[in-house]
């Protein structure tokens, strides 16, 4: 018999990612694709998607068609729609895996309209602002007639028209106008070449928390499933929780250098504890100094450089007996966040999220489990 696993844990929170869907649901009539690129940002797009599923979404959404093919793979029955092709337009995977694709250039278009036999679904992706992917103004005439006689002709269907807007991180409606526009305008010149969508969909996570003017007949949440609002207007549920045993504890007296070239030094005389964790599994190398964990309850300074694999803590007069876990991070009061990690670290929420390193073991938990 093996011992029951008790390193770094990575523990994805169904509860809090369902009640994140339920937020938007009250907010939005829109169906709701979930986003689950970068590994379901991080916390493992199946079960991301499943507690998405679970709450309502009836969509999902990759970055590419083989992230696509896998969730499919793995049994999901929604559709699922792609918007990035790296490796070119894998139009016979989309087909046999059932995935829908984003066409966003010409270039994709012409390989759809040569290499589509009848299965296939896509989705115009217009650059509604963001000079990144999405099909540019000057294309959309001939993207729209050539997508519409080749669905006469049976080549493919097209499902969907989406967009992007560029101020993802803005609570300030107005900063959607100059999207919305150009998305109008393009529907209209797309029902004009005779073109009709099972669904629009422009808004992601911000937009549609803060503005109903976006939400057309789909949206698509990503950072908001789990729990990052990028427009700062919504209190959202955390999803993670990372927490890491004590290795070893030591006894310290105060000023005591700690790591390399002493990049730390003890506050007081007392107890320092060793966690088996550092930025190989994505906690940031520079730490403002007030970064804490919870240990016991209690707030430890990190002391000095997280290391690769090891994080050095100051604990005061108490000494935390090895085995003793430390909350890195947590859902509730008190325990540091997401949004801390990215505060301290002087980086992004998101960025700390996609960052929790591969290695680290992967669970997720119920409501049974949790105090939501
Ligand atoms: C990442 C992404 C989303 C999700 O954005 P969030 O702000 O994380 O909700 C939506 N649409 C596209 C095209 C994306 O790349």
């Amino acid at each position: 018999m093996t011992a029951p696993y008790t390193g770094p844990t990575l523990t994805t929170i169904t509860p809090g990612i369902e009640a994140n869907i339920a937020r938007v649901r009250s907010l939005c009539h829109a169906e709701i694709m979930a986003v689950v690129k970068a590994d379901g940002y991080g916390l493992g797009a199946e079960h991301v998607a499943r507690a998405a599923l679970n709450a309502g979404c009836t969509w999902l959404g990759t970055t590419d068609v083989a992230e696509a093919s896998q969730l499919r793979r793995a049994g999901f029955s929604v559709p699922i729609l792609a918007w990035l092709h790296p490796a070119g337009l894998d139009v016979e995977t989309a087909e046999a895996s059932d995935v829908d694709i984003a066409i966003g250039s010409l270039e994709h278009l012409i390989q759809a309209l040569r290499r589509g036999r009848g299965k296939l679904r896509i989705h115009l992706h217009l650059d509604t602002g963001m000079t990144r992917g999405g099909l540019p103004a000057y294309d959309w005439h001939d993207a729209m007639h050539w997508a519409a006689a080749s669905e006469k002709e049976k080549i493919f269907r097209v499902v969907g028209l989406m967009g992007h807007l560029p101020n993802a991180d803005a609570a300030e409606p107005s900063a959607n106008d100059a999207g919305l526009r150009s998305f109008d305008v393009a529907h209209k010149m797309a029902r004009k070449a005779g073109l009709t969508f099972e669904v629009r969909h422009l808004a992601s996570t911000s937009a549609t928390l803060t503005d109903p003017r976006t939400h057309f007949e789909l949206v698509r949440i990503g950072a908001g499933l789990v729990g990052i609002d990028p427009s700062g207007s919504t209190e959202l549920n955390p999803a993670a929780r990372l927490t890491c045993p004590v290795v070893h504890t030591r006894a310290v007296s105060e000023g005591s250098p700690v790591g390399y070239g002493g990049s730390g030094t003890t506050r007081e005389a007392g107890f320092v504890s060793v966690l088996g964790l550092g930025y190989a599994d994505g906690i940031p190398q520079l730490l403002d100094p007030e970064a804490y964990v919870m240990i016991d309850g209690r707030a430890c300074r990190i002391l000095g450089r997280v290391n690769m694999d090891q994080i050095v803590v100051e604990t005061g007069e108490w000494a935390a007996a090895p085995g003793t876990e430390a909350i890195i991070i947590g859902p509730d009061p008190g325990e540091p966040t997401v949004q801390h990690w990215a505060q301290w670290g002087n980086t992004s929420a998101h960025r700390i999220i996609t960052g929790l390193g591969q290695r680290l073991h992967r669970v997720a938990s119920t409501k049974q489990e949790e105090t939501i």
